[in-house]
């Protein structure tokens, strides 16, 4: 009997449900994406995309858009904290080979996801607030109180995922850092002249500096991390942040970060949370995506890439479900991404550790491991040939 077309829920409308939305209507496959919003917004800062996610968002058509809006850094460097002594440089050393991350305005990113996705498929100011299965079909309810059904439920909603929440009990776990954040135009910054192309960061004890441009150049990104001073701890992308008291905590670095911290008009602070692995991200015909399935540390800049990844072999797999084997394509999804995930966010959390050590000698010695973790298997990994093998494998 033939079976019917498969209808995918996906609750969460960032990059992660995005991509996954787009990589699904491009394989003809039906999907709604349910964000809580009242429209698709995105918080003004930069994300850093490594080669494992532009190579997939350019098989998805957008190669040329997405060079529009990003930026390509022409080396990361590693400095140390109060003479700005070069510790790492990916040009010097050829540890990163040829490859680059792209770094843009996670604005631009999502209005450019946006811009791709059928608007029929977007369904904004649509709160989930619960999620079962019944007989054949997930049922979705919301906080306007309807409800929908679907074949498959994805759980795309963050770090606080309600999906998630609905078959397991775990919390975030708290890195004890925050960060500042802000945005810089670049004509504000003339005098880091043509430094102000690289990816920077400087390392100190217990808390490190980072730059890069984003918005094709014309706007600089500056992460300051440092840690939670014990009164403020909530884990919140876009809570609003005192730039003086960002400057306290640099006093004495290199003039260089100073002359950036100057050049700041407002930031933002975010605590720093990911939980730990999940034992299982998929039940019957509901699975976890992105931050929802696993949360990391910013230290290797993969948390959007991680989405990207995830979103491409989810869609290869229900490429080839229809409604009765959905529950078998979930768990190949979960069996080829889980541990490459959990991966990311055990060396997200050692970067951060080596950014923070309070032994400077030891901080020196191993500034160039954090690069070389990139060049030796995280920017490598390509998602369509990972799911390729484990299909093969499937119909051996
Ligand atoms: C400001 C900011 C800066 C970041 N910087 C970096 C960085 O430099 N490097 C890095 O690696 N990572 C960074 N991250 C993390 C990275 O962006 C995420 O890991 C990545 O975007 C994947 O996110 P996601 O789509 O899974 O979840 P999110 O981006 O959190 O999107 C979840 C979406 O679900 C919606 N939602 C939540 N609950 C519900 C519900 N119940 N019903 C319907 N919708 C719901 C939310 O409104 C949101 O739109 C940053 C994140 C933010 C916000």
């Amino acid at each position: 009997m033939k079976q019917r077309a498969l209808r995918v829920a996906i609750i969460g409308g960032g990059i992660g449900g995005l991509t996954t939305a787009l990589a699904l209507r491009r394989a003809g496959i039906d999907v709604r994406v349910f964000e809580q919003a009242k429209e698709f917004t995105e918080v003004g800062a930069g994300v850093a995309l490594g080669p494992n996610a532009v190579r997939l968002l350019g098989r998805l058509g957008l190669e040329q858009r997405l060079d529009t809006i990003a930026f390509r850094p022409s080396a990361y460097q590693r400095r140390r904290w109060h003479d700005g002594k070069i510790l790492a440089d990916s040009s010097r050393s050829g540890v990163l080979g040829r490859q680059m991350s792209l770094t843009v305005h996670r604005a631009q990113l999502l209005d450019l996801l946006l811009g791709s996705v059928a608007d029929e498929s977007l369904l904004p100011g649509r709160r989930c607030t619960a999620i079962e299965e019944r007989d054949d079909a997930v049922r979705l309810t919301f906080e306007d109180g309807s409800a929908e059904t679907a074949d498959v439920a994805v759980g795309a909603d963050g770090i606080h995922s309600v999906v998630r929440a609905t078959y397991q009990h775990d919390t975030p776990v708290f890195s004890g850092k925050i960060a500042y954040r802000g945005l810089i135009p670049m004509e504000r910054l003339s005098f880091l002249g043509e430094d102000r192309h690289l990816h920077r960061m400087w390392l100190g004890p217990g808390q490190h500096f980072l730059t890069y441009p984003v918005a094709a150049g014309t706007v600089m990104n500056v992460v300051a991390f440092v840690p939670a001073d014990g009164t403020w701890a909530v884990e919140s992308w876009s809570a609003p942040g005192d730039v003086l008291r960002l400057a306290e905590h640099f006093d004495g670095w290199d003039p260089t970060v100073l002359g950036i911290i100057r050049a700041l008009h407002r930031t933002m602070r975010w605590g720093l949370y990911d939980r730990e692995p999940l034992p299982r991200w998929s039940v019957g015909r509901v699975t976890l995506l992105g931050d929802a399935a696993h949360p990391m540390l910013p230290h290797q800049g993969q948390g959007a890439g991680q989405s990207v990844e995830d979103a491409i072999v989810l869609a290869r797999c229900l490429e080839r479900a229809v409604p009765d084997t959905v529950p078998d394509w979930l768990r190949l999804y979960e069996r080829i991404r889980k541990e490459r995930t959990e991966r990311v966010q055990h060396a997200s959390r050692i970067s951060g550790e080596i950014y923070d050590l309070t032994d400077p000698e030891e901080q020196e010695r191993r500034a160039a491991s954090t690069l070389q973790t990139k060049g030796a298997w995280l920017w490598n990994y390509d998602a369509d040939e990972e799911f390729d093998k484990a299909a093969a494998e499937m119909t051996r």
